[in-house]
Parts: C-alpha cells; sequence; structure tokens
C-alpha cells in the first residue's frame, strides 16, 4: 500500500511533515499582512503591523525562533492596541498554541477577544476572529463544529474589507469544503482567495499563489481529473523550486505522483517521488522520506520490479525505526509482506496478517478498506479463496457503512448547516422587515411633516393673501382718500379752504340730475371796501382777515350746506332747502358773522362789513329750463350790487316776481334797477349790524 494520508493540515493526502506543514500553515493562517485596502486607520497600529509582516517573512524551519519573534510582539499587544492589529496578532499566537497541541489555552486566547471584537462593531475582526476558531476546530479534527461556523463566516466575509482575512478565510473555507467532499464549492473559495490575492502587494504573494495552485491541483486529483492535476503541477512547480518553496514544490511532486499513481502510469510515478524525495532530504524531513521510499516500494511492486520495491521498504524501514514511526513501520511491513506473496513466498500472508490486525485497531476505516482489498487480492494469490472472499465481502461491507456514516454525517452537518443559514436568513428577513416597517414609519412621518408644511404653507399663503388683501384693501382706501383728497382739493380754495367754483357747478350738476328738485337758496356776498384792508394794512393781512372771515362764514352755515369762495372776496352760500323766512334769517346771521366783531390780526381791530344778495332757487317758481341756476345767480348779484348802492351793509335779497318773467326778462338780466321800479320784482332788505 501507499501512504497517502498522513498529514495533518490543510491537505490530508499530501503525506506532508510537521514542519513542511508548519510552514504551509503558516503561509496560510497568518495569512499575511500587507493589507493595503486599509479599513480604519484607527483600528490598527501600524508599528505593529510591521512586526506581524516581518513575522510572517521568518523562514519556514525556523519555528522555535519565529515563536519567540511573535512572543515578544504579543508582549507589547495590550487592551488599548487597535482592536485589528490586536486580533491579527492574538490569532497568530493562537496558531503557534494549537502547533503545539495546547488547543484549550488558544482557544482561551480567542474566547479572551470575542468581547472587545463584539464592542468594536467592525466586521473585519469578527471574521478574523471567527476564521481562527474555524481554523482551530479543523485542525484539531472537529470537522462538524468546524463547518456548524462556516455560514456565519462567508455572511462575514461579504463584508469584510481586509484582502489578508478574505485570502485566508477562502482558502480556510476550501480546505473545509474539501473534507467535506465539496469539491466545487472548495474550489470557488480559493478562486475567492485568489481574488482577494489580487488585492494585496506583498512579497509574499508568490508563496500564496503557487499555494492556491497546489490546493487546486489537490481538488483536481479529488474530482480524478488525474490529467489536469498533472497539467496544474508542471504549469507551476519549477516555478515554486526557483522561488524556493520547496514545501509547495513537496505537495506539488506528490500531487503530481498521486495523480500518476491513480492513473496506474507507474513508471512515471517515480520521477515525481524521487523530486519530493529530493526535497525531503535536503530539509531532512524525516517522517516525508519514509513516506516516499514506502510508495516508491509501492509502485515497484505494482510494476512488478520486487528487488527494487524491497530495497526501498527496507531503507524505508530502517529510516522508520531511527525516528520511531511505528504506524509506518507496520505500513511498510505489509508491503514487504504482500511483495513476499507475490514472489511466491506464503510467508508472506503471515506478516500481512500480522500487520491487518495491527491495522485494524489503528487505522482509520478509510484506510483499512485499502489495506482490506490488498490483503484479499494476496490471499487470492496464494490460492486462498475462502479467506479472499470473506476479506472481499468484509470490505464491500466496510466500504458500505463508510459511505452511510459519511452520508449521514454530512447530512446531519449539513441539515445543522441548513438550520442555522436558514435561522441567518431569518434573522435577515426581520431585519430587513424592520427596516421596512422602520422606512415606512419613516415614510409615514415625512407625510405628515409634507402636510403639516403644506398646512403651514396654506395658512401662510392665506395669511399672505389676507393681508396682501387688507393692503391692497387699505391701500385702495388710501388711494381713494388720496383720490378723495385730490378730487377735494382740486375743488377747494387754498387760502381759506372753502369749496370753489368747481364745487358748485358740480353741486350743481347733482342737483339738476335729481328728478324732484327742492327749493333751493343762493346767498351772495361781497366784502365792502375791502381794497382799502390791503391798502392800509398790506396784503398779507389783507388774506388774514379774507380768512377770518372765511371761517366766521362757515360757522354760520350747516352740514348740508355749501360755503363757496366766489371771487376774490366773494363768498357764496348755496343752501338746499330752504324758504325764503329761513333764507332771510341765514342772510341776517351772515351780515352779522361779518360785522359785529371787529377781527383781530396783530395789534390792529379791523372793523369789516359786507353786502349780500339773496334768492330762491328756482327763481319764483320759474321752470329752470328759463332760468337756470346760473341766470338766477346773476339776478342775486345784481340784488347784491344793489345794496352796494344803497350803502353796503346790508342784505339784499329778490323775494318774488310780480309779473311773467317774459315780462320782467331783460330788465332783470340788464338793468335791475328798473324792474324794481316797475314793481316786478319784490325786494327785501336786511339791515347787517351797526
Ligand atoms: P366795494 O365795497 O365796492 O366792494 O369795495 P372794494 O374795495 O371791496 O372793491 P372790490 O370789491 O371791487 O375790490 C376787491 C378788492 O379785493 C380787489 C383786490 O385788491 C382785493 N382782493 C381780491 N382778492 C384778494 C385776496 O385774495 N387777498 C387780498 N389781500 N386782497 C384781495
Ligand atoms: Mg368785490
Ligand atoms: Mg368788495
Amino acid at each position: 500500500m501507499n501512504i497517502i494520508t498522513k498529514s495533518l493540515l490543510p491537505n490530508p493526502r499530501t503525506g506532508c511533515s510537521y514542519r513542511v506543514l508548519l510552514f504551509m500553515v503558516i503561509l496560510l493562517l497568518p495569512a499575511i499582512g500587507y493589507a493595503q485596502k486599509v479599513v480604519d486607520p484607527e483600528l490598527k497600529s501600524p508599528a505593529l503591523e510591521q512586526r506581524l509582516d516581518d513575522y510572517l517573512k521568518l523562514p519556514s524551519d525556523a519555528d522555535v525562533e519565529s515563536k519567540q519573534f511573535l512572543a515578544e510582539i504579543i508582549d507589547d499587544v495590550s487592551e488599548k492596541t487597535p482592536i485589528m492589529t490586536r486580533v491579527r496578532a492574538m490569532s497568530y499566537w493562537a496558531g503557534e498554541l494549537s502547533y503545539e497541541e495546547d488547543f484549550e489555552a488558544a482557544y482561551q486566547v480567542l474566547n479572551d477577544l470575542s468581547e472587545p471584537v463584539e464592542n468594536s462593531g467592525a466586521i473585519d475582526p469578527q471574521a478574523e476572529l471567527l476564521a481562527t476558531r474555524v481554523d482551530l476546530l479543523t485542525r484539531q479534527g472537529k470537522r462538524g463544529e468546524a463547518f456548524l461556523l462556516v455560514p456565519k463566516l462567508e455572511r462575514l466575509l461579504e463584508q469584510t474589507s481586509s484582502p489578508r482575512i478574505r485570502y485566508y478565510a477562502h482558502n480556510l473555507l476550501a480546505s473545509v469544503y474539501t473534507q467535506w467532499e465539496r469539491y466545487d464549492t472548495a474550489l470557488s473559495n480559493l478562486l475567492s482567495a485568489q481574488q482577494a490575492l489580487g488585492e494585496m502587494e506583498s512579497t509574499l504573494n508568490t508563496g500564496r499563489r503557487l499555494y492556491l495552485l497546489s490546493q487546486i491541483a489537490d481538488i483536481q486529483t479529488r474530482l480524478e481529473q488525474w490529467k489536469s492535476a498533472i497539467n496544474t503541477v508542471e504549469e507551476n512547480v519549477s516555478t515554486a523550486v526557483a522561488e524556493g518553496f520547496d514545501g509547495i514544490a513537496y505537495n506539488l511532486w506528490f500531487t503530481k505522483y498521486y495523480a500518476q499513481t491513480s492513473s496506474k502510469k507507474y513508471e512515471q510515478s517515480l520521477e515525481s517521488l524521487a523530486k519530493a524525495f529530493a526535497i525531503a532530504e535536503k530539509h531532512d524531513f524525516m517522517a516525508d522520506q519514509v513516506i516516499i521510499l514506502n510508495n516508491f516500494g509501492d509502485a515497484y511492486m505494482k510494476l512488478g520490479q520486487y528487488e527494487k520495491g524491497i530495497a526501498h521498504l527496507q531503507e524505508a524501514k530502517a529510516l522508520a525505526k531511527q525516528t520511531d514511526y511505528q504506524e509506518m513501520a507496520a505500513t511498510i511491513d505489509f508491503n514487504l509482506g504482500y511483495i513476499a506473496v507475490k514472489q511466491g513466498d506464503s510467508l508472506g500472508i503471515k506478516q500481512m496478517e500480522q500487520m491487518l490486525k495491527k491495522f485494524r485497531e489503528t487505522l482509520p476505516d478509510s484506510e483499512l478498506e485499502v489495506v482490506l482489498g490488498e490483503m484479499a487480492d494476496a490471499y487470492g494469490l496464494v490460492g486462498n479463496y475462502q479467506a479472499q472472499a470473506k476479506l472481499l465481502k468484509e470490505r464491500i461491507d466496510l466500504k458500505q457503512e463508510l459511505l452511510q456514516q459519511s452520508q449521514s454525517e454530512n447530512l446531519a452537518t449539513l441539515q445543522a448547516v441548513y438550520k442555522s443559514r436558514d435561522k441567518a436568513q431569518q434573522i435577515d428577513l426581520l431585519e430587513q422587515q424592520n427596516e421596512l416597517k422602520e422606512q415606512q414609519i419613516q415614510n409615514n412621518k415625512q407625510k405628515q411633516l409634507i402636510w403639516l408644511l403644506l398646512a403651514i404653507v396654506g395658512l401662510v399663503s392665506i395669511a399672505l393673501v389676507v393681508m396682501l388683501y387688507l393692503k391692497s384693501k387699505r391701500a385702495n382706501q388710501l388711494l381713494n382718500k388720496a383720490n378723495e383728497q385730490l378730487a377735494d382739493q382740486s375743488q377747494r380754495d387754498p387760502l381759506t379752504g372753502l369749496w370753489n367754483r368747481r364745487a358748485l357747478q358740480e353741486a350743481m350738476q347733482s342737483r339738476s340730475q335729481l328728478q324732484q328738485t327742492s327749493t333751493d337758496g343762493l346767498i351772495l356776498l361781497d366784502i365792502d371796501y375791502f381794497k382799502k384792508i390791503n391798502d392800509v394794512y398790506g396784503h398779507a393781512i389783507g388774506d388774514t382777515v379774507l380768512k377770518e372771515i372765511a371761517r366766521r362764514l362757515q360757522n354760520v352755515c350747516r352740514g348740508s350746506d355749501r360755503l363757496i369762495r366766489w371771487g376774490g372776496e366773494e363768498f357764496l352760500f348755496y343752501v338746499k332747502d330752504i324758504d325764503l323766512e329761513q333764507l332771510q334769517q341765514l342772510a341776517a346771521r351772515v351780515l352779522h358773522a361779518v360785522g359785529t366783531d371787529p377781527i383781530k390780526v396783530d395789534k390792529h381791530m379791523i372793523q369789516m362789513t359786507a353786502t349780500v344778495g339773496f334768492i330762491q332757487l328756482p327763481f319764483a317758481g320759474v321752470s329752470e329750463e328759463f332760468v337756470d341756476w346760473e341766470r338766477t345767480l346773476q339776478i342775486a348779484d345784481m340784488a347784491l350790487y344793489s345794496g352796494k348802492a344803497h350803502g353796503r351793509n346790508r342784505a339784499c335779497g329778490v323775494a318774488g316776481l310780480n309779473v311773467d318773467y317774459e315780462t320782467a326778462k331783460h330788465a332783470l338780466e340788464n338793468d335791475f334797477s328798473e324792474a324794481i321800479e316797475q314793481g316786478w320784482v319784490s325786494i327785501v332788505t336786511i339791515p347787517g349790524p351797526k
């Protein structure tokens, strides 16, 4: 038999020694500084990271020194060390402890980190910590336990940014999946590791790349793709040798040997064994030398070159004794017995049977199954067909049992994995639902906010509109008022503030628009000898006097009366709805208002009088079509003139018409005194104050 299952990790079939393994593990596990994508500078200590990188670069066969080197780094790691660096260093340390089989201490190192890692909330340290745990469990042979942690690790890896950690963890996952015979998934993890490798810049990358390729070659042999496996090795082994990656070169040669012997190319396999042997010899890897020598024996036996086979097996046996590899010694003896049988020596059977007894106790079922096949073959060679049949039956039973075992074991673990994945997915789902709810709440809040804003905008808009409305209303009011004032001013006399002629015209226009016009009164007033005031006191005092008279006249008026400054010192009362008697009384009051009290200007007491002419409108009941207001006022003016002529300070009113208007018309328009003389008009004279 050949030996294919002597290694511990990561490739159980490479048969490499502990130290070769250590070299490989170091390459894989500490996998490896130089993360170029810096995640968060605060999570890392550059100085310590540099020292950890240096640790990785130590020669592969310097295990004692490298542990010491790492121990010094660990001394400088404390609770204050940034979390990523701390996890990296302690993971390496756990790895060192596990090489010495001190798993308890190694797990303790990881357990101590759980809390700070959790508290950091960062993904990368979580991923590295978990990967290291999976690594330890795998190395300890706790496959199921390791496999249960795989889904969580995979989830973390999706978010891990450090390519160093991804490289490490995907490699690890590849070896885990390989153990579970899930070679396609293993392969895809190796590809992910390769991708992570592409993101790193490191002098260690060549070794990493070669390591990945050796893993790929290994999976190819597991998939029984012998040719591909051989190709992969041939394409890369020279680089591995040239770059001094002897551990990897050894694995590559061994993989090639295995592919060749499995495809019955025994002759060619000898060359691969020789290459592997040279490396093992160069590094003094005893166990590997024993394995290779044994496999040489196996190969020569298969080639029928029994003497050469025996020679190699004897050499292997001597070396195994030196190094106390008992299990291997048994295998070698078994092979020697087998060759003896093939050479026709029936004693060989005894030796094989003895070894088989041992193997039944020591070998795992999977390897025992191979041994049973070879033993059965030997029984056939010596003609013991009964024993052969018995062993073949045992072998078949064992194979079935193995198959069932692995199936049920795989199934149970797969179910557990399924459950944990399912749980994780449920948690994801719940988180998503929560997120959705949160989002909905947020949306509702936003909606409410929008409505609130809209309401506010609406209210503000309404307020604005109202304000604008009020403002414009006020503006309109002001405008109206201004317009009114303007209109007013255009009808006011600037000196006295009384109405002007235009105002009278308007008043008369609106009077004529009325259906039924009332009997109104017109009182025309002219101040007596006003020229003298100007002459004596000056024009300014003249103005003051005018204003005072205007004020006094204003006091005489009712609200509905209109007092107009008719000319320079002439005033006109237009009094609505007034009979003759009232009109006379008003005329008398007007005279008194002007003439009773002297007007005081500065030190001067100025005595004034006025002469008034008054008349009713319509005049003497004659239709205004014939005698309009202007003609009526003309008659009043004549009456006033008559008052002046008769001595002033009096009111002279035209009380009525004694003839028809036509008769008096000419006299009324041209010669008022004649109309009086003729007795065509009745005149009322009211004296002014004494
Ligand atoms: P009579 O008694 O005949 O009316 O004599 P009178 O001096 O008042 O004569 P009349 O009515 O013809 O003269 C008006 C004078 O009043 C002429 C002008 O000097 C003066 N007057 C007219 N308007 C104003 C004014 O606004 N301010 C001043 N200070 N004087 C004015
Ligand atoms: Mg006058
Ligand atoms: Mg006058």
